[in-house]
Order: structure tokens, then C-alpha cells, then sequence
């Protein structure tokens, strides 16, 4: 990896950070995520091995929602991850995974006490 392919040498964080505007071309992108597979080839998010070619790059701060295009706000996730967690935060996603599993708890609960089988 050279320099002039847009990547500092031995780090993850591509050129023009400073630029909030700069997004990574394909092939930077594609060298990212090489570089992070070889770095740890687990999701994470939920900690599952990913081969290199199912891994993708997601945005830990969606770039709709104000997040870089940048090392930094990139991670490796598994395809699985990347689609449920969309354009919300980290936060964001678990809070939804959280109440739709405790709306599934307490409907459980309701109808237990009220006799009602599914
Ligand atoms: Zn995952």
C-alpha cells in the first residue's frame, strides 16, 4: 500500500480526514476492508468470524446522519448486521432490538396471565 493509493502506510485512516466531505473511491474502500479483515476478520457487532469476501464496511455514525466516510467511523460487520442496523447508531439499533425483544416478553407475560395460549 502506497501512499499515493489515498491510505496512510500501517494505518487504517485514509487521506483527507480533515475533510469532512471526503468519501473513499472503491478501491480505497475495497483495500480498507481487506486491512481490517487481516486485522481481525470477526463482526463487530455481533463478534461472528465473517469471510473476507461476505465482510462489508459499515458506518458506525451513518454518513446520512453526519458520520465520515473515514476510517475512523468504519467498521468490518457481517452482511446480517449491516442491513438490521441500516442508517441508525449503534445506540439506535440495540434500543430497537431491545424493545422488539421485550414486546415479545411481554406479550408472552400478558397472555400467560390471562390464560391465553398463542
Ligand atoms: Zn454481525
Amino acid at each position: 500500500m502506497s501512499r499515493a493509493r489515498g491510505l496512510h502506510a500501517g494505518t487504517l485512516i485514509p487521506h483527507g480526514r480533515g475533510n469532512p466531505q471526503a468519501r473513499l473511491d472503491l478501491q480505497q474502500r475495497c483495500i480498507l476492508r481487506h486491512r481490517l479483515h487481516r486485522r481481525s476478520p470477526y463482526c463487530a457487532y455481533c463478534g461472528r468470524r465473517v469471510s473476507r469476501k461476505r465482510s462489508t464496511l459499515d458506518h458506525i455514525r451513518p454518513i446520512i446522519r453526519g458520520g465520515r466516510d473515514s476510517g475512523a467511523n468504519l467498521v468490518l460487520s457481517c452482511r446480517d448486521c449491516n442491513q438490521s442496523k441500516g442508517d441508525r447508531t449503534p445506540v439506535e439499533w440495540c434500543l430497537a432490538i431491545l424493545r422488539a425483544a421485550l414486546a415479545l416478553q411481554l406479550r408472552a407475560l400478558a397472555w400467560a396471565l390471562l390464560g391465553i395460549r398463542p
